[in-house]
């Protein structure tokens, strides 16, 4: 159930039950109700996700995060999926999809493929079980693991690499029969699993466990915004910070009234991809061996050749994933950039939602170099049929790192801060403002 805390209903509850949290996209001040089991509250003014309430909220994500990680050990131990074309087989394993293209001399590839869907989600799901258990235990390190885990959150692609063996198998589904082994059933688990543990820990209950929520020395009202009251948020476990307080008193990590030079550091990343979407393009992804001929493609010639053999949803994905959500994001974020230059008026009401769906987004242009990673690790009948990673697949890989990178160095709170020669005694009220 969502539960918007509007500020009548905010003023329905006791100061006693309430508690005053600072949203991180808009930077408003504004009562939390205590929440009862399964509800959730969003921000009354972006509408950010700023606390829930779990049932079971310790066992029911180390069940998740446990299973996860035990369906991720049999993916690794079985066949996956198995090609049958003009009387040849191959197989693949899971660890393939890195291994293959280690060997094909794709060094940087093969690492990056191997933390997106084994590294980075394996620590993610270990990282959630030892929180949980540290709600049971006092274990040490709790601080610096829960810092880490939300800081690897992003680059956990297991439902993009899911996506990826669907668009593989649609390609190959043509001119092979394909078998899907035990552990391509164990991956599918893992996915689901891994997501649902990701649902059920919230980042607000889970470090009120771990220390309680510091009283900001300040008195600070509900319905104005952080920086006209002069006080800060941390972004790494949501504690109010008064400005003049250098650390967060619960977590201990250094908080910038804003992201240190954000939209310096979002254009110099943003322009880095602009100039290699060039390259990226131009740059062959993938080259397929098919009797004996070679043939090099590029993002948009594989694209016009899987629409002309009528494979259009497939096509259609591809379009979408790999040309027009990296060239929007970016133009997108240049925009952000521009309108935190603007007044206040002048900005786009649902600019920080907007963000929000860029940077959700975004990551999903990623399916392409992983089908790549797939169709190499599963198509090897030397002469007969094979596929290898071209340089166009790194090169596209690091535009798609640049644009997440741009959208987490980017302060969405910028995009409600008055301009610096406005600031001065400037109050914000939630209820009359835009
Ligand atoms: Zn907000
Ligand atoms: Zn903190």
């Amino acid at each position: 159930m969502l539960l918007s805390t509007t500020a009548n209903n905010a003023e329905q509850h006791s100061a006693a039950e309430d508690e005053l949290a600072l949203c991180p996209h808009c930077d408003l001040v504004q009562h939390l109700p205590l929440l009862q089991p399964g509800e959730e509250a969003s921000c009354v003014r972006c509408g950010h996700h700023l606390d829930a309430c779990h049932i079971e909220s310790v066992m029911r994500p180390m069940l998740y995060a446990g299973s996860a990680l035990f369906m991720l050990l049999l993916a690794n131990l079985f066949p996956f999926v198995s090609m049958f074309a003009a009387g040849n087989s191959s197989e693949m394993n899971f660890f393939d999809t890195s291994s293959v293209l280690f060997q094909q001399h794709q060094q940087w590839l093969a690492i990056l493929v191997w933390l997106f869907i084994q590294a980075v989600p394996a620590a993610c799901m270990l990282a959630i079980i030892y929180l949980k258990l540290g709600m049971l235990y006092r274990l040490p390190a709790r601080t610096w693991v829960a810092r880490v885990l939300y800081m690897l959150k992003p680059w956990s692609m297991v439902d993009i690499f899911l996506m990826g063996l669907i668009i593989s198998f649609v390609k190959l589904v043509a001119d092979a029969d394909i078998s899907l082994g035990p552990s391509f059933w164990a991956f599918c688990l893992f996915c689901l699993l891994h997501l649902r543990a990701f649902q059920v820990v919230d980042r607000r209950e889970l470090w009120s466990k771990i220390a309680p929520n510091p009283k900001p020395q300040l008195a600070a009202h509900a319905g104005k915004s952080g920086l006209a009251q002069n006080v800060k948020l941390c972004k790494v476990c949501t504690a109010m910070v008064p400005v003049t307080q250098t650390h967060c008193s619960r977590c201990h990590t250094k908080v910038p009234l804003r992201r240190k030079a954000s939209v310096q550091n979002t254009l110099a990343l943003l322009l880095a991809a602009t100039l290699l979407y060039i390259p990226a393009n131009l740059l062959p992804i993938m080259r397929t061996i098919s009797f004996g001929e070679t043939t090099d493609s590029t993002i948009i010639s594989g694209l016009l050749l899987m629409w002309q053999d009528g494979a259009y949803p497939v096509a259609i994905i591809i379009l979408i994933a790999s040309v027009l959500v990296p060239v929007a994001k970016i133009i997108i974020m240049f925009w952000l950039c521009y309108l935190t230059r603007l007044p206040l008026a002048q900005r786009q009401r649902y600019s920080t939602q907007i963000y929000r769906l860029v940077d959700w987004v975004g990551r999903w242009s990623m399916v392409d170099v992983l089908v790549v990673a797939i169709m190499a690790a599963l198509v090897r009948f030397d002469l007969l049929m094979s596929v290898y990673p071209g340089v166009g697949a790194l090169v596209f890989a690091a535009v798609v790192i640049l644009t997440m990178l741009a959208a987490l160095s980017f302060d969405p709170r910028l995009l409600w801060d008055p301009l610096p020669e406005q600031q001065k005694g400037v109050r914000f009220d939630a209820a009359t403002e835009r």
